[in-house]
């Protein structure tokens, strides 16, 4: 049997809800990564009953299991304790932890208590993990032939370092890591998960790769996943099942990984040599910041104007004021002509306009919360596109969507 790990995450907080659970998060996708199977996760609060339960199930079916949470000075800390007492071993002092401590409190000018002389107590037969950024070190034992346990304190930046300078190169050294299991994720923006999932449904029943699909925040994503003995095997298997999602997807399939609609679009810009300015209503500038935020944009992006009031949209970009009270300033009249308006007076390549409703007060019967107009002007002409982003996801709901539609449909502009 192939052995697998389980992540147990101690602390009463988590179970109230008052954290939330990052730690277990980042130890599953890095396990992901070492190709180290792991089918199951708890939770335990601070209760050294509950916590020798969860340590007899889990030795029952996982055989590393990986603990974060309760090694601090206070009595609600009890992992190591209640380890020693799991595998009938007593708790051992160690000088030399003792000491880093009470050399990092001086450093820090800060005054050791005495509970802290609780840190330096660990199950008799425990390695060290050592923890160079913070007080309480972790463990590396292996209490009964078949079962390894590490464990770390809760604080996410400490387990990080410590997992990735200690825990990762003894997994390895120990021949944990054989496998590997790498990941493509295809993004997807203009289409549904559901419509996605009916056009490449036969995919979901592949074994290696497997194909799992998201939605997040308006946009959809398709998985590939590759369980291989490299990367470089897991990634040639993943290829060919990529090009076929590609191929599938066509136009709504925006990009891979790191990729986001925004950096997408600059690339596109950049490759064609034209320039963007945008005129942005409901969104009031969250185009503009998405767009800046991508590093070396200048080149690309000359700027924007957030043209909230009519007079704005009259008096800066032109619009003209009986289109305006005819059409209202939530229309596609209006949002052609501040699209036209910003390009023509910035001298840019491309002009992008939003204008829309984004509530919660504001819509009407003809034009309700969520209705939101895109308008393009390019050197073939201006066009608009209409959108209904519902109500019932709030402002900040519809002005992302309005932000990633506009950058989208300019992004299949750019694609012709
Ligand atoms: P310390 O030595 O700082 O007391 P510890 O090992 O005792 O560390 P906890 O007291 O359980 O750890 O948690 C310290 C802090 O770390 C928590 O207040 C919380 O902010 C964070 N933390 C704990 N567990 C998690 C978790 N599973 N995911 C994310 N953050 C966590």
């Amino acid at each position: 049997m192939t052995p697998t790990a389980e992540i147990i995450c101690v602390g009463t907080e988590l179970l109230l809800g008052d954290i939330l659970n990052t730690n277990a998060r980042f130890l599953a996708q890095e396990l992901a990564k070492l190709g180290i199977s792991h089918y199951y996760q708890t939770v335990v609060g601070d209760n050294p009953e509950r916590i020798k339960q969860v340590v007899q199930v889990a030795c029952d079916r996982a055989s590393l299991l990986i603990f974060t949470g309760g090694l601090g000075p206070t009595p609600d800390d009890l992992t190591h304790a209640t380890l020693a007492d799991c595998f009938g071993v007593p708790l051992v002092e160690h000088p030399e932890i003792f000491e880093d401590i009470a050399r990092k409190f001086a450093q820090r000018g800060r005054q050791m208590t005495a509970n802290n002389r609780k840190q330096a107590l660990l199950p008799a037969g425990a390695d060290v993990l050592t923890n160079s950024g913070g007080s309480a070190p972790g463990i590396i034992w292996q209490p009964r032939p078949e079962v390894t346990i590490l464990t770390f304190p809760g604080v996410p930046a400490e387990m990080n370092d410590m997992w990735q300078e200690v825990a990762v190169p003894y997994l390895i050294n120990q021949g944990w890591v054989q496998n590997t299991v790498y990941s493509r994720t295809l993004k997807f923006w203009g289409i549904s998960e559901s419509a996605l999932a009916e056009k490449v449904n036969s995919f979901f029943d592949l074994q290696n790769p497997t194909v799992a699909p998201y939605a997040n925040l308006g946009e959809v994503k398709l998985r590939i996943s590759a369980f291989a003995n490299s990367e470089k095997t897991a990634r040639d298997l993943i290829a060919p099942i990529e090009q076929q999602l590609r191929q599938i997807g066509g136009a709504d399939c925006y990009g891979a990984d790191d990729e986001t609609l925004t950096f997408v679009v600059g690339q596109l810009l950049q490759t064609a040599g034209s320039t963007l300015s945008i005129a942005e209503s409901c969104t009031g500038g969250g185009l503009g910041s998405m767009i800046t935020g991508v590093s070396g944009s200048s080149s690309y992006f000359w700027g924007g104007v957030i043209s909230y009031d009519n007079s704005v949209k009259v008096q800066l970009l032109g619009v003209n004021s009986e289109d305006l009270a005819k059409h209202g300033a939530v229309s596609s009249v209006v949002a052609e002509q501040i699209a036209a308006g910003v390009r023509s007076r910035l001298g840019t390549t491309w002009g992008l306009s939003i204008t829309g409703i984004a509530g919660p007060t504001g819509g009407t019967a003809e034009k309700p919360v969520g209705l939101v107009y895109i308008g393009l002007a390019g050197e073939a002409g201006v066009q608009s596109f209409v959108h209904q982003f519902g109500a019932l996801r709030g402002r900040d709901w519809i002005r992302h969507l309005s932000a990633c539609a506009a950058l989208d449909h300019l992004r299949r502009e750019l694609l012709k």
